[in-house]
Parts: structure tokens; sequence; C-alpha cells
């Protein structure tokens, strides 16, 4: 927290038009659990309930200024990262926090592909953000594909999950919650790894099609958590069951796969 008690979180990520997933489901997140939320936007989507219809990526350069402008003077007391688009855009991410040596912790969500199918990340990129972006991770956040991908192999079954979530500590990062929630079967079970261990939580599948965001809306709740202040299995807990209300109280939108959000 700074001196006027804001919890301040700087994401990276891009941006949403519909409102659901990315900067925008992180604006209402981070706002939503009481902290300050100050965005580098990496591209803009023009997407709905349907899918994504077009990307406008935004130079790496200026991803960076956008950062230094945040970071110069606002500060930040945790960095979450989301769609990175390609590797000149991780590159860049990682050279303004390098160029920092920020002791700030840094929640990386590793976007690779929306739930409608479409593309957030360049296929090439997924190597780039396991050897450079993974290792500055005080958190990694991967769904079941993410981890597949980063791990080049398939996870499936919880003995499964806790071996990846450990291998991709391995690989670096301080921690890993590692998202169950693409695997079929009627409770939804998410692995915390720690350096203190392994924690497991689980809970009843939600019958609802609206979940589009739900994985930048549990990174950022997580980074909100570690902004105020909370150690990790603490912030991981709460984030979660954020999520699961806002899964639980969402309304449909569009007519697509409607976005997970807290309705009042
Ligand atoms: N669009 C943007 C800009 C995102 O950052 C994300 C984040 O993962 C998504 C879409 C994907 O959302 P989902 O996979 O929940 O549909």
């Amino acid at each position: 927290m700074d001196r006027y008690g804001n919890a301040r979180v700087l994401v990276v990520a891009g941006s949403d038009s519909g409102g659901g997933a990315g900067i925008q489901a992180d604006l209402k997140t981070v706002m939503a659990l009481g902290g300050y939320a100050a965005t580098a936007i990496t591209a803009l989507t023009a997407q709905n309930t349907r899918g994504v219809q077009g990307v406008y990526t935004v130079p790496p350069a200026f991803i960076r200024e956008q950062m230094a402008a945040v970071l110069d003077d606002i500060g930040a007391d945790c960095i979450k990262t989301g769609m990175l688009h390609d590797a000149a855009v991780i590159d860049a991410v990682v050279a303004e926090l390098d160029a920092r040596a920020l002791q700030v912790p840094v929640v990386v969500d590793p976007v690779m592909v929306a739930q409608s199918g479409d593309r957030l990340l360049a296929e090439e990129a997924a190597e780039r953000l396991r050897e450079s972006l993974v290792p500055r991770a005080a958190l990694l956040t991967p769904n079941l594909p993410e981890a597949e991908a980063l791990l080049g192999r398939r996870v499936a079954g919880e003995a499964a999950m806790v071996e990846a979530a450990e291998a991709l500590r391995g690989l670096g990062a301080g921690a890993v919650l590692l998202k169950g929630g693409h695997a079929a079967g009627e409770s939804v079970l998410d692995v915390l790894a720690t350096a203190d261990g392994v924690e497991r939580f689980e809970h009843r599948r939600l019958a609802t099609r609206s979940t589009h965001g739900t994985g930048c809306t549990l990174a950022s709740a997580v980074a909100a958590g570690l902004a105020r202040g909370q150690a990790l299995p603490e912030a991981a807990a709460r984030a979660r069951a954020y999520l699961y209300e806002a899964l639980r109280t969402a309304r449909g939108l569009g007519a697509g796969a409607g976005p997970v959000h807290h309705a009042w």
C-alpha cells in the first residue's frame, strides 16, 4: 500500500470491448476488492460474447511507456499481466520490470487462447513466456490448456495436476495456481503450489454459461489481495470465493458465452 492506503495494482493486459474479460474485468475486480488499478494496455480487441472479431496491437515501446508513466508516479504494490499478444510484447514488459528491479509481486496469467477459441498469444510466444516471464512471476495462474502448452504434455487428473504445478514452479515461478475448470466433472479442483507445499481448493461446479473472463477475474482478485498485503494462500482463497460469487450471480448477456460478473 502507499502512504494514502491505496492497494495499487498495475495491470498489463489487453482490452475486451465487450467488457467481459481483459482490462475491463481486471478493473472491475480490483475495484470490487478494495484496490486501485492502473493499466498498461497491450492490445485492443473488438470482442463480444460470440468471440474476438479483431485485434489491434499496441507498439511494444508504447506499452513500456505506459508502464513507466504509472510506475514513475503512482507506483504499484502488485503487477498483474494478462494478454501479451506476442514475443516482442513479452520482451518489452520483461525489460521494463528488469530495468526497475521492483520488489513487488508479479502475477502472471499466461493468457493464450480465449474460451471462444481465438488466439490471444502467438503460438511461438509460449516459449518466450516460459523462459523470460515465468521466472519473474511470484504467482503463475495457468488453466489446464495453458499448463499443457507451457509443459509440452497432457495434464489430466489430480495427481498430474499436482505434478504439473510443481513442474511449473520448477521453471522459476514462486508459486503456481493451476486451475482445473477445463476438466470435466461435478466439482472444480484448483491446485496451489508454493514453497510451503501444495494446497487443494475444490468447489461444486456451477451451472452457468457466464464464464467469459474467469481467468482474468481470478488473477486480478489475487493481485488485489496481494496488493492489500494478504499472504498468497489467503489471497488465493479469497479470490476463489469472489469468483464463485461472481459466477453465481452473473446474468446472461449477449448471444454467446456471457461474462462472469458480480451482478447486484
Ligand atoms: N480477451 C482479452 C483481452 C483477454 O485478456 C482475455 C483473457 O484471458 C480473454 C479475452 C479471454 O477470456 P476468456 O478465455 O475467459 O473468454
